[in-house]
């Protein structure tokens, strides 16, 4: 059992981690991305609303995005643990997520930051847009994400150290070697797949 995030800038890989990780556990991994992708896709008023600011590379606002969250920790499947993809992103989302979770009688047990190079970021999701044709993997938008996340993001890391759960793994690698890290450094905090 194990309630683990995820952070790290935009290319980082978080994604493709998340699914491994989440597997390996046997918990489900929440990415607010792909929910609000999926939303996006299917027309529903939240995609409505969400994609103006996906596109501009800016987050989707709290309001919207702790509701969305907070509907699916309370899901069944949770119960058991998960993995968060990508929420919380602010500081306001740390508090909603800390009352949910408190309401429940549970905490995080864990936050793993990854790493990695502006440079080799903004290249990483050059090719994931000519791959996977996301609307907000341009360079423009990309540059404009790396410093939302720096401006709103980064400071998490300082909140989550304080409470001694933060582990920082390196992003750059194969896959298997950065899971491979990961799964040390949670390991270390005693938490291995059943
Ligand atoms: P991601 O796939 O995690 O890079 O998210 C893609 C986009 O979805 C972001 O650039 C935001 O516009 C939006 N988004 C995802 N997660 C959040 C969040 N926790 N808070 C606000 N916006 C988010």
């Amino acid at each position: 059992m194990v309630r683990i995030l995820l952070v790290g800038p935009p290319g980082a890989g978080k994604g493709t981690q998340a699914t491994g990780i989440a597997a390996t556990f046997g918990i489900p991994a929440i990415s607010t991305g792909d929910i609000f992708r999926a939303n996006v896709r299917d027309e529903t008023p939240l995609g409505v609303e969400a994609k103006g600011y996906m596109d501009r590379g800016e987050y989707v606002p709290d309001s919207l995005t702790n509701a969305l969250v907070a509907d699916r920790i309370r899901q069944a499947d949770c119960a058991g643990g998960f993995l968060l993809d990508g929420y919380p992103r602010t500081l306001d989302q740390v508090r909603a997520l800390d009352e949910v979770l408190e309401a429940q009688g549970n905490k995080l047990d864990i936050v793993v930051e990854i790493t990695a190079d502006p440079e080799v970021i903004v290249e990483r999701i050059r090719l994931r847009g000519l791959e996977q044709g996301r609307s907000d993997d341009n360079e423009e938008v990309v540059r404009n994400r790396l410093d939302v996340y720096a401006r709103e993001t980064a400071p998490l890391i300082e909140v989550y150290q304080k409470r001694g759960i933060l582990v920082t793994v390196d992003g750059i690698g194969t896959v298997e070697t950065v899971s491979g890290r990961i799964l040390q450094e949670m390991s270390a905090l005693g938490f291995s797949p059943a």
